[in-house]
């Protein structure tokens, strides 16, 4: 689950963090009072939208000469004339793809005069099963494009968890941004809150991109984006309030509801399948042959008649679906709950595409016998090469 920038500020700010005062808003009016709250002479005016690369994004509405997502003001006037025009408009960015994203909150913060710009995130390592920290002097910009270019200006540290972070820890980190008293000094605490942080509240992420160093000296966390590991998320309720569904995708909240593992994606061949490995198999195997899934599904080991029609008719009512691949090896899951469940579902939404179903495993004659009574246009498969060849071509008539 990802939150908004101030949202997270608000979680680093009761750590401890050194962030700016600022105060999220809905409307212009807002948006003069929380600037006249805050006094300036420097204010920020910052979209919250679950995307990044706001301030070198673009509002549809506004052309591509108009600012972009982040703004900075001079008086409370520019504040509320900048919250006027962003408002409601579509903010597109590197990260929220050619669509955008509707803006309908605002962070109004007191700007800071900045000396350097630092990239800081913190990470499960993976390879060596630690949270690390990935730091970079290169802060500010693109860090995907650093790690392209200039691979050596970053520098990960993996933490011990017995220890947390140490002074050692704190002094690589320091060293590695090129840091000088008061900064220095403030990244040694900033490290600990930053990991403690990230541990207690189950953060899968946790970037602060700008880490700022003022022309005072003192640092500042300038931006923060944090995603929470939703398998957490239960012991953390103050954090599922902060939940934002309007930044959600429809499919995958719908899905949430039924405990679906359901990712939307940009292809058009929708996917059921039952596991995770034959799901990620079957979405390599469909771009294998050519095309692109719509969607990662694992409708799961035990999954009930009711939770198969709720997981096709999700698929059904993408527009981007132009086609459907029923992949499923029953072991624990029965073949013929999945069959069912499809037929259940098309009874009640209708079926515009073609559907392929590759079935295997457990009472798999049954389910087959069901997909052929129902008298529905299906296409059957012997296995999973077989299957996704029948869907892209499927597909490819279809357009
Ligand atoms: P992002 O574009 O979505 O990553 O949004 P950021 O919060 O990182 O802001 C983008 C850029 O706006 C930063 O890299 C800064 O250059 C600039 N910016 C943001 N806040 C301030 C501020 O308080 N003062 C100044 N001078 N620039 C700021
Ligand atoms: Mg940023």
């Amino acid at each position: 689950m990802n939150i908004h920038e101030y949202q997270a500020k608000a979680i680093l700010k009761a750590y401890g963090a050194p962030v700016a005062a600022g105060v999220a808003i809905f409307s212009p009016e807002e948006a003069e009072q929380a600037a006249r709250q805050l006094g300036g002479p420097l204010w920020v005016v910052k979209s919250q939208i679950h995307a990044g690369g706001r301030g070198k994004g673009r509002f549809k509405e506004l052309g591509p000469d108009a600012k972009g997502g982040v703004r900075l003001a001079k008086s409370v006037e520019e504040v509320v004339a900048n919250a006027r025009e962003m408002l409601g408009r579509t903010l597109v960015t590197k990260q929220t793809g050619p669509a955008g994203k509707q803006v309908n909150r605002l962070y109004i913060e007191d700007g800071a005069d900045i000396a350097r710009e630092l990239y800081l995130s913190l990470l499960v390592d993976r390879t060596v099963g630690r949270v690390a920290f990935v730091v970079s002097t290169e802060g500010g910009m693109d860090i995907e494009q650093v790690a392209h270019d200039t691979p050596e200006k970053i520098v990960t540290l993996a933490i011990d968890p017995c220890t947390g972070v140490t002074a050692a820890d704190a002094a690589k980190i320091a060293d590695a941004l090129k840091l000088e008293e008061p900064a220095r000094g403030e990244m040694t605490k900033l490290a600990d809150i930053l990991y403690r942080a990230f541990t207690e509240k189950d953060m899968s992420l946790l970037e602060v991109n700008p880490l700022i160093v003022m022309k005072d000296g003192h640092l500042r966390v300038l931006d923060a984006k944090v995603s929470f590991d939703n398998n957490a998320l239960f012991r953390h309720p103050d954090i599922v309030a902060l939940r934002d569904k309007t930044e959600e995708d429809e499919k995958e909240i719908e899905a949430s509801k039924y405990d679906l593992a359901y990712v939307a994606l940009d292809g058009n061949i929708g996917c059921m399948v039952n596991g995770a490995g034959l799901a990620m198999a079957t979405m390599d195997i469909i771009k294998l042959y050519g095309a692109e899934p719509a969607n990662f599904l694992d409708v799961g080991g035990g999954a009930s008649k009711e939770k198969v029609t709720a997981a096709f008719k999700i698929i059904t009512a993408d527009p981007n679906v132009k086609g459907i691949l029923v992949n499923i090896f029953g072991g624990i899951m029965r073949c013929d709950t999945i069959a069912e469940g499809v037929v259940a579902a098309v009874k009640e939404v209708g079926l515009k595409v073609p559907l392929v179903v590759r079935l295997e495993g457990t009472k798999v004659e049954e389910g087959k016998r069901i997909l052929n009574e129902s008298g529905l246009d299906v296409v059957a498969a012997n296995d999973l090469d077989d299957a996704a060849q029948k869907i892209v071509n499927a597909v490819k008539g279809a357009r």
